[in-house]
């Protein structure tokens, strides 16, 4: 009779490693059953985070602004082939009725909501002449904020209305930056609002103890994501381009998107501490939030798990 290994009981399969290095088999399904919605999902990091929940067995939503690229994701996602359920909501995360929206939509489609991961956000503006604080812009320092600390703080708002109502315990992730953890990594505005989101987690983490509600968020250091990859373009050629603004080509037009995001790249691997080829992937967050999504990361609330090699235990200002 042949022997049978059976797995001890909580100790997980692990996962066959994909191709870049990543846990995504779908051998162990870390979020089977469970209704998520992923905030700025149309791209980026957003984007993978989709992708990782998709295949982890999550319905998933994607929220965001970028109504073409969303759509074409969640359909790309939905076919018959690749067995998930993943849907678009156009949503501006500063706005309160889009993100009421969002969440009443989500309980009433899938009957709850157990994960919310807010990670819509803009960097802002990158020209030369707006990084001094002398020169501090207070309409593109609210505008940040409205994105960033505001969406963050819709996003909580209601979807602890929904999983208090419900009874239910959820987890609630929003992406901070190392720009929340020191000085030095980002623009001013957008170093304050990730300050702001590392506050807001730990007080509402504070407060929603007591449903069974967890609140984290992750710090990640530079990925090659448009976001980056459009701020290195801008501050390199100085052609005053915009994150937001993908068809800007900041004086950079010489070089197509992947050289682009190859560029970003080695400037990121340039300032890192991990070093020996290491390059931190939109793929390596998906994984953190994956994992504080899941049941694997139960007893984990108020923390800010920083994703960054070490860069902020270990040096200097980056002057981004
Ligand atoms: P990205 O620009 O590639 O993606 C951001 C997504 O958010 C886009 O799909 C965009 O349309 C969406 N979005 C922007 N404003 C929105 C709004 N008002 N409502 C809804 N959606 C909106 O950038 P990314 O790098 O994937 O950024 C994701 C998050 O990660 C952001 O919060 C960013 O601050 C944070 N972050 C990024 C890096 C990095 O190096 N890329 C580092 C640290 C933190």
């Amino acid at each position: 009779m042949p022997c049978q290994v059976v797995p001890e009981k909580n100790i997980p399969v692990i996962p066959a490693m994909g191709k870049d290095n990543t846990s995504s088999s779908p051998f162990t399904k870390r979020l089977e059953g469970k209704i998520a919605i992923v905030t700025g999902g149309a791209r980026g990091i957003g984007e993978a985070t989709v992708r990782l929940f998709a295949i982890h067995g999550a319905k998933v939503v994607i929220a965001d602004v970028e109504d073409v690229l969303g759509l074409a994701l969640a359909s790309s996602l939905s076919s018959p082939s690749a067995q998930a359920v993943v849907t678009y909501v156009h949503c501006d995360v500063s706005s309160e009725d889009d993100v009421e929206n969002l969440i009443d939509s989500t309980v009433s489609e899938f009957g709850r909501l157990d994960i919310l991961f807010n990670n819509a956000g803009i960097l802002g503006s990158q020209t030369k002449h707006k990084k001094s604080i002398v020169d501090f812009d207070a309409v593109e320092f609210d505008r940040i904020m409205r994105v960033n600390v505001r969406g963050v703080g819709l996003g909580m708002k209601h979807a602890a209305r929904a999983m208090i109502r419900r009874g239910t315990a959820g987890s609630i992730i929003s992406t901070a930056s190392v720009a929340g953890v020191m000085g030095g990594m980002g623009p001013h505005s957008y170093t304050a609002s990730k300050h702001a989101i590392v506050g807001l987690t730990k007080n509402a983490a504070c407060e929603l103890g007591k449903y069974g509600i967890r609140v984290n968020c992750i710090s990640p250091f530079g990925v090659a994501t448009p976001m980056m990859v459009n701020a290195w373009r801008s501050t390199h050629y100085d052609g005053g381009g915009d994150e937001e603004d993908e068809d800007d080509d900041g004086g950079a037009g010489i070089f197509n998107r992947q050289v682009l995001v190859e560029k970003t790249e080695e400037f990121v691997r340039s300032l890192a501490n991990l070093k020996g080829g290491a390059t931190l992937k939109a793929s390596d967050i998906a994984e953190a939030a994956l994992y504080l999504a899941s049941d694997e990361s139960r007893y984990v609330s108020g923390h800010n798990l920083v994703v960054d090699g070490g860069v902020t235990t270990s040096r200097n200002c980056i002057n981004l």
